[in-house]
Order: C-alpha cells, then sequence, then structure tokens
C-alpha cells in the first residue's frame, strides 16, 4: 500500500522513532503521545483493520503482542498499561493499518469508558 503511512514508515520512507523492528513487526513513539509512554506496534504486513484480521495473520498478531509486552515493560510500564486497537468508523480509527497503542505512565489513565 503505498499510499498508507504505516506502511511507508514500515519501508523507511517516513521517519519515525523507532523501538523495535524485526522483519515482521515495527514499533514506533506515537508523533502525538497522550501519555507519558505512547508506542504504536504494527505488522509490517498491510492489514485494514482488525476488523479484516484472518486465520493466516494469527502467527504475526502473536508477534505483535509480544513486542507489545516487552517494550512496556522496557519502557517502565511495570504497574500496568492500556492497550488499544482502534477499529474502523465506530472505533474512532483514523490510520487504517492495524496496529496497537500501548498506552502508561504514573497513573496517567482514566477509567476506560464512562458508565
Ligand atoms: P488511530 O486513531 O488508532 O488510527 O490512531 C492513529 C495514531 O497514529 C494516532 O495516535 C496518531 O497520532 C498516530 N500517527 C499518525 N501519523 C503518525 C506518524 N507519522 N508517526 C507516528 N504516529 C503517527
Ligand atoms: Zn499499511
Amino acid at each position: 500500500m503505498s499510499d498508507c503511512i504505516f506502511c511507508r514508515i514500515a519501508k523507511g520512507e517516513i521517519p519515525a522513532k523507532k523501538l523495535y523492528e524485526d522483519d515482521d513487526v515495527l514499533a514506533f513513539h506515537d508523533i502525538h503521545p497522550v501519555a507519558p509512554v505512547h508506542i504504536l506496534v504494527i505488522p509490517k504486513l498491510h492489514i485494514p483493520s482488525m476488523a479484516e484480521l484472518q486465520p493466516e495473520h494469527a502467527p504475526v498478531m502473536g508477534k505483535v503482542m509480544t513486542v507489545a509486552a516487552k517494550l512496556a515493560r522496557e519502557q517502565g510500564c511495570t504497574d500496568g498499561f492500556r492497550s488499544i486497537i482502534n477499529t474502523g468508523r465506530v472505533g474512532r480509527q483514523e490510520v487504517y493499518h492495524l496496529h496497537v497503542h500501548i498506552l502508561g505512565g504514573p497513573d496517567v489513565l482514566p477509567a476506560m469508558l464512562k458508565r
């Protein structure tokens, strides 16, 4: 996907503050952080959203989650963190390349949703 911003970051065409990279997975700092720790973890494969996940994506998504957990620990989120995957219009997804947000920091996260 040549016009996908996260594919372009994965190819090195657009700079990002990378934290981790292997053949299948890339992690970088969110450009507009909303918490002291705000990391994005993506499969390099262009999957538009979580709604498009197929059984064959299970291995790479397993790697994405494992990398996310490792980076959260390394960034100091030893007392917990929040992982968010926004999906589609209702989920207010802005970038249509599947990504996991990792949000953390000392007691900065509000309750997930108001009841
Ligand atoms: P979402 O609403 O889940 O699609 O979130 C997309 C996220 O991507 C937002 O938090 C943006 O701040 C972030 N973002 C957009 N462009 C870039 C970029 N070039 N580098 C890093 N993060 C970005
Ligand atoms: Zn993409």
